[in-house]
């Protein structure tokens, strides 16, 4: 008996499980990486996050699927993951309504 696969929460992963299986994007560095591309975790020091997310930043400047992933991330709401080569700006507290972080920097 065949099980679905359950994708965890976050764009990354997300975008892991659209980019898996499709012949051109396949091998996307980001699949299986989380612990390098994910938004920093609550008892993370930012440090540490800021040092991961740089090593992410360079698999996706090796990255085939690199202009597709910027094109898709262009109009995608984004947490504070890596995605496209970006790294995400520090969420602002304490202010009501800010929107979530967009891609802007390429
Ligand atoms: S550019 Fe980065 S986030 Fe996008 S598919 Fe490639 S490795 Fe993943």
């Amino acid at each position: 008996m065949r099980h679905a696969r359950t994708v965890e929460p976050g764009p990354v992963s997300l975008l892991a499980a659209i980019l898996e299986g499709t012949a051109d994007l396949s091998g996307a560095p980001c699949i299986g990486r989380p612990e390098l591309f994910d938004a920093r975790r609550p008892d993370e020091d930012a440090d540490d996050t800021a040092f991961r997310h740089r090593a992410a930043v360079r698999l996706c400047h090796r990255c085939t699927a690199f202009t597709r992933c910027r094109d898709w991330a262009s109009t995608a709401d984004l947490d504070e993951s890596v995605v496209a080569g970006r790294i995400p700006d520090p969420p602002i507290h304490g202010k009501p309504g800010h929107p979530p972080n967009k891609v802007s920097r390429f």
